[in-house]
């Protein structure tokens, strides 16, 4: 990305965070929406922009930050005190002792990515419920959809990804993801430029592997497909299910 100002890139942010949230009717007047906050980038740039989308926005609504602490994480002190100095928003943290858990219940030759991010997610939607929020606004962005799409494509045999907005299959939370159009190329260049240092993962376990090579594998195709991945997340929305492989007659039911 070309060098850009402060505030160039943050009216980018502003306005693609804006659109998502409007085209996906991700939020309406009077709603609470719980901030999920890892304390890594993209979520601190999630919670900032939500601050400054709402300053200036025509319905108001509440954001509530929480911190769903795993116990892997060093750092966050700074990151709460951040969000409160500068937005002026509570945080609430939640001790979740999913290292503990993992500790006991982990088997040692499989990731423990997976049950970490269930557990986690179970934490935050109960969470979700006993506060009253009728939304959960998680960091994910343009990057993470298609890379899911991709993967789940690869190594499933499944099509489907990330939606920006949808409900919970047991029907009590809704999720929203207001970073679906920006890309961690842009989130990175904004938060370089914010004074916070994002909390530091003290986790033995490696990162995904499968992520990182489709991460990889999509920065190679840009060379020859400048904007394949606009063009991914684009398919995303615009499916023609009639030429899918579906079995059993006319996917449409017509
Ligand atoms: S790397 Fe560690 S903290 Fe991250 S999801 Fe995996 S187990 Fe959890």
């Amino acid at each position: 990305m070309k060098q850009r100002s402060f505030a160039y890139l943050e009216r980018l942010l502003r306005k693609k965070t804006g659109q998502a949230i409007h085209d996906y009717r991700m939020i309406e007047e009077g709603d609470r929406v719980m901030v999920a906050v890892s304390g890594g980038k993209d979520s601190l740039v999630l919670v900032k922009i939500l601050s400054l989308l709402r300053r200036a926005a025509p319905v108001e609504y509440e954001l509530m930050p929480v911190y769903v602490n795993s116990g892997f994480d060093s750092g966050f002190d700074r990151v709460k005190a951040w969000i409160e100095d500068t937005l002026g928003l509570d945080v609430i943290i939640h001790d979740a002792y999913i290292r503990e858990i993992l500790d006991t219940v982990g088997d040692p030759d499989k990731s423990p990515c997976a049950l970490c991010s269930r557990l986690r997610r179970g934490h935050l939607y109960s969470l979700a419920t006993q506060m009253g929020a009728d939304s959960i606004a998680l960091g994910h962005h343009l990057d993470d959809i298609v890379e899911t799409f991709l993967l789940r494509c690869f190594y499933t045999g499944q099509i489907g990804a990330m939606a920006p907005s949808r409900v919970t299959d047991d029907g009590k939370n809704r999720i929203i993801r207001p970073l679906a159009y920006c890309t961690s190329e842009l989130i990175d260049a904004y938060f370089s430029r914010l004074e916070v240092e994002p909390v530091t993962v003290e986790c033995p376990a490696r990162p995904d592997g499968k992520r990182m090579l489709v991460r990889d594998y999509i920065k190679r195709l840009e060379r020859d497909i400048p904007r394949v991945r606009y063009s991914l997340f684009a398919a995303l929305g615009n499916i023609d299910a009639r030429s899918l492989c579906t079995k059993g007659g006319d996917p449409c039911g017509s």
